[in-house]
Formats: C-alpha cells, sequence, structure tokens
C-alpha cells in the first residue's frame, strides 16, 4: 500500500487515468494538475492548479510520457490552460521527492539536476519497454493492414532491428504467417532470430533484401533506410517507421520514389491508451511501493 504517500499527478492523457486509478486504490493521496475539464472525481484525489499544489509535502511527482517540453510546459488533454512545471517546484519539494517521467530533455534534465532531484525515465526501463512493445506490434499491425491490399499471411515483411520493440514485432509478423526476414547486426542476435523460426540476415545485405519485401518495418534509431535502400524495393513495398523521432527512413527520398513511408510514433498510447496506461500504473505502483519501504527501513536505522 501507499497509505500516507503524496503525489503530483501532471497533466497526461487517458494513460493518466488508470496511472490515478490505481494510485488512489493503493490509498496514496493525489494531487491532481491539469485535469479541471475531466469530468470524473477519484477518491483519494484533488484537482489543483499546479501553482496551488503543495510541493513541499509531495513524496513523488508524476509526469506525463512526452515529460515537459523545453519551456517546462507539460502535456494535458484535459485542460486548456498551460501547466508549466518549475525548478522552484522542485526546489520546494521534500529531498527525497522523485520525479517520474516517459521520456526527458534538457529542460527537465536540467531542472531535476539543479534541484538534486530524482528523475525515472519510464520508458528507457526494459519492464517497460518490453510491456510497450505488445501494444506496438499491435500498431504496426493496423498499420500495414490499412496500407495494403493483400494479407499478412504470405507477405515479405523485413524487420529491422532485434530490440525490445523489434523482437515483438518480428514475433507477431511471423505467428500472422508472413515470411519474416530480421536484420540485426549481431551474430548472436542471428541465432536467436533463427531459433524463432525467421530469416536472419546482417543489416549490411539491407540493400539485397528488400528485393522481394512487401512491408518493412523499422525499429532502428538511426538512418538505415537510405536513398539506396529504397531504390531496391519493389514500387508496391511500404515502409513502417517505428523508430523514435526522426526515425530512420529517407523520408524524402521514399516519397520522391513514390514508395508509401510512415513514420508511426506513440502507437501505444493510440491504440491501447488503457493497457499502456496499466503498464505505467503497475511500474509506478511497484517503484513506488520500493520507495516507502526503502525510507521506512533508512528511518528506523
Ligand atoms: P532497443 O531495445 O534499444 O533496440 C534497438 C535496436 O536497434 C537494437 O536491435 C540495436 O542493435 C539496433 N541499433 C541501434 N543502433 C543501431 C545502429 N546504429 N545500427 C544498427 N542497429 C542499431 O530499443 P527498442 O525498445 O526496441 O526501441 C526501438 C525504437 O522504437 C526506439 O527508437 C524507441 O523509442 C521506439 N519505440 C517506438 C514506439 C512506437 O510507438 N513507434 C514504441 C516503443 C518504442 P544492437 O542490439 O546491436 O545495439
Amino acid at each position: 500500500m501507499l497509505t500516507g504517500m503524496q503525489i503530483a499527478v501532471i497533466g497526461g492523457d487517458a494513460r493518466e487515468l488508470e496511472i490515478i486509478t490505481s494510485l488512489t486504490e493503493l490509498d496514496a493521496k493525489l494531487f491532481l494538475a491539469g485535469f479541471e475539464q475531466l469530468n470524473r472525481a477519484f477518491p483519494g484525489a484533488v484537482k489543483e492548479k499546479i501553482e496551488d499544489i503543495p510541493f513541499h509535502e509531495m513524496d513523488a511527482v508524476i509526469l506525463p510520457a512526452s515529460g515537459t517540453n523545453e519551456e517546462g510546459v507539460v502535456e494535458t488533454i484535459f485542460s486548456d490552460e498551460r501547466v508549466v512545471l518549475t525548478k522552484d517546484m522542485l526546489q520546494a519539494a521534500p529531498e527525497h521527492c522523485t520525479i517520474y517521467s516517459g521520456i526527458s530533455n534538457q529542460y527537465l534534465n536540467e531542472i531535476t539536476k539543479k534541484t538534486n532531484r530524482k528523475l525515472v525515465k519510464l520508458f528507457e526501463r526494459d519492464d517497460v519497454a518490453i510491456y510497450n512493445s505488445i501494444p506496438t506490434a499491435e500498431g504496426a499491425i493496423m498499420i500495414a493492414i490499412q496500407n495494403t491490399d493483400f494479407t499478412i499471411h504470405g507477405s515479405n515483411v523485413v524487420v529491422l532491428g532485434f530490440g525490445r520493440v523489434g523482437m515483438s514485432v518480428s514475433r507477431a509478423f511471423h505467428r500472422l504467417g508472413a515470411n519474416t526476414k530480421v536484420g540485426a547486426r549481431k551474430s548472436e542476435h542471428l541465432a536467436r532470430i533463427s531459433e524463432m523460426g525467421m530469416t536472419p540476415f546482417f543489416l549490411k545485405d539491407l540493400k539485397k533484401v528488400v528485393r522481394n519485401a512487401d512491408i518493412v518495418i523499422n525499429t532502428i534509431p538511426h538512418l538505415i533506410i537510405t536513398a539506396a535502400v529504397i531504390a531496391n524495393m519493389p514500387s508496391h513495398t511500404i515502409i513502417i517507421d517505428l523508430a523514435s523521432k526522426p526515425g530512420g527512413t529517407d523520408f524524402r527520398y521514399a516519397e520522391k520514389r513514390g514508395i508509401k513511408a510512415t513514420l508511426a510514433l506513440g502507437l501505444p498510447g493510440m491504440v491501447a491508451p488503457k493497457t499502456a496506461g496499466q503498464i505505467l500504473a503497475n511500474v509506478l505502483a511497484k517503484l513506488l511501493k520500493e520507495d516507502v519501504y526503502q525510507r521506512k527501513g533508512n528511518s528506523s536505522s
């Protein structure tokens, strides 16, 4: 339980509703900023303007997936007001107050560093990334279906990268009956791809491999689908780029060649906001409980 814990939840989307539900059920007291248009009450949670949150009492601050922008503005779909997290707010918080965010940027890094507050980037955690890879793979399937007039079953699918997303995406397409080739740069990854019943290849051979590709899915956050690679694709190939901005595709050249290429970001929150929220809620609940136990341990020793 999180009895006695006081937490500020600042901004967000449908995913935060799962987090709020879960943390109030665990008996934490929540202060919600950026939710005034939300027509729903949560027992144990109060809606406040961010300026009115008693930061000096907060044990944790929870930001949405996107964190803040470079001016400290927190995105929220439940408010028209400008919600800004400032350095002074964190400075006012107790020393043990931890800041949880999906990702970070220079602004958030700087205000947490200057105030010496711990920042946890949830999307960098393996558990969150692996759970999130499930709705991401489902989102990739959705985009493939929406953009093709043939079945995934029996089609030639090339997946680039064999990390947390690449593994789930390639397995999902393989199980739907696609002829799935997976490109990686480590020989142990090629061995695992082969063990999973798919066709492995080294990324250096990509130009050759795409010659008969129907769908190419990228998970590598570096330019990998270059103009030279795109030039080798059949004209009907579609590219689904899942890698974080700016993706790994030469989109300018793809457009010039008439190859359909989509940079599909934020799929978990888009295709399964409830699941995506529960993934974050479960991990947050675990981390906050650990935090409580650790502080209790420290205070009794
Ligand atoms: P990951 O576990 O770190 O995997 C990244 C993969 O890219 C690994 O196979 C890695 O190979 C490979 N790689 C990295 N740099 C490379 C390079 N220069 N050349 C060749 N291969 C390279 O990351 P992930 O969790 O799978 O996430 C992959 C991307 O998807 C990230 O950009 C992430 O932000 C994004 N993402 C998007 C969505 C969405 O909704 N679109 C959802 C979740 C994540 P090695 O193992 O050899 O290093």
